[in-house]
Order: structure tokens, then sequence, then C-alpha cells
């Protein structure tokens, strides 16, 4: 093991302010849900983070239950970091969370204190590292008092075990109270975790971006790909190997409609005449929005990330490709 990152990887990659804040995103972060579990090839999980580190991706964006099994996504991570980025930790913005289901019994799952203490605790060991940059609340809880799951993020930050705090898949309402409470409490909130992306659209109904601006927080979108069906790998049918393909993902084979692929074709057309893979185009078109401080792809390939990665070599829309793209999308 003789890992030399590159000498000039922070020329490539471009860096947007994480609201206001201290912190700069790299505008394409790398998350590690899915290909850096056990039952994946820890050779490849360790080559996608060294092109990630190369090309100026500073954040890895991992959570308590990856994989799987669960867990497992943060121990090998903590392998690979060991082995290879120790040395680079003040380089590195990693991520974890806490929030859906980790283990058995009433304490493993959700919002409360127990949980989010504890869980961290156990992350940091599956990671070797003494701290992680930001720790999110994964997802809203509705039975537990948001000041208890607030109060919880303000402890981990005073002991030290979290630089930031974030939350994750909060509605623009819950999120503007959870701002207040920390604010209050004078925890450096962050960042909000949403899923966003030309298929997904929650994020502009909810005018959670508006919220995030109010606050001075920053985003980053997760999925913005739609968990690949947003490039053009299921134009010819489902290939092997693909998220689609694999049993036990969130992405089942019958999300892949005539109807999506038709989508689909047509978008890729227009990436096509803008010069781009449709996956860069994805990515740009998230990126146009300036509150969108990083775009948080997954990829099973190296290949992948390149491509994604290149996105930022054009960013700019026309507003007839943006209006094209809208009436693709209405059908
Ligand atoms: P994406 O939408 O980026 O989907 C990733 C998948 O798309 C890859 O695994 C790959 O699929 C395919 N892909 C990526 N790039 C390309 C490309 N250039 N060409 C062709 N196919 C490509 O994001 P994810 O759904 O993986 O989510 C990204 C990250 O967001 C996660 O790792 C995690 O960190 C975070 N996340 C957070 C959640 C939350 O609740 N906060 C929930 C979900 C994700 P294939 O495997 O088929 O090759």
């Amino acid at each position: 093991n003789n890992y030399q990152p590159k000498e000039d990887r922070y020329t490539k990659m471009k860096y947007r302010r994480c609201g206001k804040s201290g912190i700069q995103l790299p505008m394409i972060s790398l998350g590690l849900w899915h290909n850096f579990g056990d039952v994946d090839d820890l050779d490849n999980s360790r080559a996608i983070l060294r092109t990630a580190f190369d090309n100026g991706i500073t954040h890895f964006d991992l959570a308590n239950n990856y994989g799987p099994p669960y867990g497992s996504a943060e121990k090998n991570f903590g392998k690979i970091f060991a082995e290879d980025f120790k040395s680079y930790r003040d380089e590195l913005i990693i991520s974890s969370k806490a929030g859906y289901d980790m283990w058995p019994g009433p304490y493993g799952n959700f919002g409360s204190r127990k949980y989010l203490i504890a869980s961290l605790d156990q992350s940091l060991k599956r990671m070797g590292l003494d701290y992680v940059d930001v720790f999110y609340h994964h997802r809203p809880d509705p039975e537990t008092p948001l000041e208890e799951t607030m109060g919880a993020l303000d402890q981990i930050v005073r002991s030290g075990k979290a630089l930031y705090v974030g939350v994750s898949n909060y509605p623009a309402d819950r999120t503007a109270k959870a701002a207040k409470i920390l604010k209050e409490l004078g925890t450096p909130f962050l960042i909000h975790q949403p899923k966003y992306s030309m298929m997904d659209r929650w994020v502009e109904e909810d005018n959670l971006l508006d919220t995030l601006e109010n606050a001075g927080l920053g985003s980053i979108v997760f999925s913005p790909l739609q968990q690949g069906i947003l490039t053009d790998k299921y134009l010819k049918g489902i290939p092997k190997g693909s998220r689609a393909d694999k049993e036990g993902t969130y992405l089942q084979k019958d999300r892949i409609t005539p109807e999506i692929v038709n989508t689909v074709q047509q978008l890729n057309e227009i990436a096509k005449d803008r010069n781009q893979s449709l996956a860069q185009m994805a990515v740009a078109w998230l990126l146009k929005d300036n509150r969108v401080s990083s775009v948080l792809v997954g990829v099973s390939k190296i290949k992948q990330l390149e491509d994604n990665i290149a996105a930022l070599d054009h960013l700019e829309f026309k507003a007839e490709e943006l209006e094209k793209i809208e009436k693709i999308l209405n059908g």
C-alpha cells in the first residue's frame, strides 16, 4: 500500500460555500450507501475513494447502516482510511448519520438521545475516527420531541465527536424549527441532506431551499441520478450487476418501466446536443441553483465517477434547454 494522492488534486474540483459557514464543499461529493459493504469488492471501493480524492472530492458521506450488512460500509471505509487517507484527515469532510433502523429493540432507530449518541460512538469505532465532520439526524421522527433530538446533536458537538450537525429528509417546516432550537443552543448547524433530482421535485414543492437560505444552511442533494435511472444505462434493458438488477436494493426492476425509458431516451437526446452524458446533465441541472452546495453521487465504478466529475465542464443551461427538459418530464 503506497497511495500517493495526485498533487494537482485541488486544481480540478470546484467548491461551493455551504450556506453561511466556513466550510466549502466540493460541487460533487461521494456517497458510500452502496458499493462499500461486505458484499462488495474492497479493492474496487478503495479505487473509487482514491479516484475521488485525486480529483479533489474532499467529502465522503456515510451512515451507520450503510452496507450491507449494516455498519460494513463504515468498517470498510475505516480500513481504507487507515491505510490510505490517515495523513490527509484534515483535508477531508467525513459525515455519518443515525435515524433509520440499526440495531434490535427500541433504542436502535428513530431519534432519541439514547440512540443518536450510542450510534455515533459505534460509527466512530468502526471508522477508526476521533470525530466526524458532520453528524446528521437521518430522518424526521414524529414521536420524539424535536428538542430531544436537537439536544443530542448539540451534546455530540460539545463532546467533540462532531464538528457540525445536519438533518436529512426533514421537510421545510421541521427544518426551520430545528434551526431555531439549534440556534438557541449555539450548535453549528451546517447542512440539510434532501433527495433531489430532475425526477424528484419535493424540494421545490416544499420550498426547502428558501428555508435553508433563510436559516443560513447549505444543502447536499442525494440520489441525483435517481439511483442510476437518469443515465443511459437502462436504455437497452437492465444490465447485469446494475442496481436495478441486484437483489435487496431500493431500485426494483419494475421501476424501469417503458414510460420511464421513453422519458430518459428523450432527456438523453438533449444531453447529446449539449455534448455531455445524461448523468452529467442531471448533475449540472442540480448545480444551476447556487443553494445546492454539493451533489452527492454514488458510483459502482471509477469510470462513472470520472463521468460525473466532468459534468463541471459544462454547467450552463440555455433557457430553451430547461424548457425542453420540463416538457419531457411533464410527459
Ligand atoms: P445516484 O443517484 O448517484 O445513484 C448512484 C448509482 O447510479 C450508481 O450506483 C450507479 O449505479 C449509477 N451511476 C452513477 N454514475 C453513473 C454514470 N456516470 N453512468 C451510469 N451510471 C451511473 O445516488 P445514490 O442513490 O447512490 O445516492 C448517493 C448517496 O446519497 C449515497 O451514497 C448516500 O451517501 C446518500 N443517500 C442519502 C440518503 C438519505 O436518506 N440521506 C438516502 C440515499 C442516499 P450502478 O450500481 O447500477 O452502476
